[in-house]
């Protein structure tokens, strides 16, 4: 999300005749968009912040943007004393007008963390000048649900829809300048429109969305992250089988397989439910990619909670995970439970659940092995010396050799080879002709 803001924040610069440089050391402002999910991701970014400002030899002006400015607002004065720009997710769209009066006073600091409405000229500004042959796209701000652990609620401020046509304008100009991917973003995808959009046919607005995209001729695949299990409900897993594009890859946060910490956590399912979703999915789409959010360590989370958790991830064979270890934000309602789990016991359960990922990564990536898959090129891999990226519709990535020229282009890829999170192959064929 913060990715996907900061490119459209890019953009609104760039209008106003501010230029992105690629190396730090050559700003003379430098912004950072932060997150505030966990203590650590703050650390790090109060980190940042002071070692750019101690670094500087010129001045520098500094703003932090996001969730933790809106957490910490005036706060981060102390914490991080040089900075002179703080503002809120809600109000990222006045930055440029902020660094103009900042640069023209340069005694002067602001603070803007006001809940305001979500700006539509930010939410569909792209940076024209770059070419994505994959792309973000944001459908939603804010969040409604109540996780007890979660921040985000307070941070972002309650869920905003933004209108279907301001999205559908957006992935056509994006098609336009050759963007064959887009993900569609937002805290909870499936959420998308409810109790403000009609039900049609009784497929829930994110299902409609997804149908108008499926009609956009330019457009070859869709993802979308992050969907709530309690919402995934039959149209959307129906849709599987009836759109085409969309990709055979599902990221659906599970956090924890024990019925009594989903209680405590507020996420209003349980590993039944769960299980079920999984499993209609796989009838639907045998091979789809399944991934997911773990957390590890949420208070009271016991031996048995845990082993509960690895069952579930050994019933469903997560292909990818993120597992994260609990985090006690404040202001949240699991704060109050304190931060019971010792570190020792997180980052062992964490390293257990790192294994599994490992394993059922590989063992997935391994099926792939010998197949010739339709591959987006996105970019020069990091190796260089002729070798590209892609991903292929299950969103797992492949090292291939090809050229520039291609870049945006399907390409079928035979799979030769696979590491846990890296297929390799070769070029057999180019499809960019493929119809839509
Ligand atoms: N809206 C998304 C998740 C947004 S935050 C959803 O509900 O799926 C991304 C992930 O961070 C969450 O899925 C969760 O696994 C993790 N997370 C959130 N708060 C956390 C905390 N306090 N400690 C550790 N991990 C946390
Ligand atoms: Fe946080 Fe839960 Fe909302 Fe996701 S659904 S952003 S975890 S409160």
């Amino acid at each position: 999300m913060n990715e996907r803001t900061s490119e459209g924040l890019v953009a609104l610069l760039q209008d106003r005749g501010y230029v992105v440089v690629d190396d730090e050391h050559c700003a003379e402002v430098i912004l950072l968009n932060t997150c505030s999910v966990r203590a650590q991701a703050e650390a790090k970014a109060i980190g940042k912040a002071n070692l750019v400002c101690q670094r500087q030899s010129q001045r520098k002006l500094i703003g932090v943007l996001g969730c933790m400015a809106q957490r910490l607002g005036k706060a981060l004065y102390q914490k991080s004393p040089s900075t002179r720009l703080i503002v809120g997710p809600n109000c990222i769209e006045k930055v440029p007008a902020y660094l103009d009066q900042l640069i023209a006073h340069p005694r002067e600091r602001i603070l803007d963390i006001q809940m305001r409405p979500m700006d539509r000229k930010l939410a569909a500004a792209h940076d024209e000048n770059k070419f994505q042959p994959s792309a973000f796209v944001s459908i939603m701000q804010g969040c409604n649900m109540r996780c007890t652990y979660c921040v985000v609620p307070e941070t972002r401020g309650p869920e905003q829809y933004r209108p279907i046509k301001d999205i559908l304008q957006e992935i056509q100009r994006l098609s336009a300048h050759g963007t064959k991917e887009v993900t569609l973003l937002g805290q909870i995808v499936n959420h998308y429109g409810i109790g403000q959009m009609p039900f049609r046919d009784e497929k829930s607005p994110f299902v409609q969305l997804l149908e108008e995209i499926q009609g956009i001729a330019g457009i070859h695949r869709i993802h979308f992250m992050s969907p709530h299990p309690a919402e995934f409900r039959k149209d959307l897993i129906d849709a599987y089988s009836r759109l085409s594009k969309l990709c055979p890859h599902v990221h659906l946060p599970l956090q924890s397989g024990s019925d009594s910490i989903l209680k405590a956590m507020k996420r209003s399912y349980n590993s039944a439910q769960f299980l079920s979703i999984v499993q209609a999915l796989r009838q639907r789409v045998p091979t789809i990619s399944i991934s997911t959010d773990i957390i590890v360590g949420f208070p009271g989370e016991t031996e048995e909670d845990f082993q509960m958790t690895c069952a579930m991830f050994d019933d469903i064979k997560f292909d990818m995970a993120f597992v994260f270890k609990y985090s006690m934000r404040p202001g949240t309602v699991a704060e109050q439970l304190g931060d019971q789990i010792s570190q020792e016991i997180k980052d062992e359960r964490n390293q257990i659940l790192l294994e599994k990922v490992k394993q059922y990564s590989q063992a997935y990536n391994e099926t792939m092995v010998g197949q010739v898959k339709e591959i987006l090129v996105e970019h020069c891999a990091k190796r260089g010396q002729g070798q590209f990226e892609g991903r292929t519709p299950e969103h797992k990535k492949v090292i291939f050799a090809a050229e520039e020229a291609l870049i945006g282009q399907l390409v079928q890829v035979k799979i030769e080879r696979c590491a846990t999170s890296t297929l390799f192959g070769k070029i057999v064929e180019i499809s960019s002709h493929r119809q839509a």
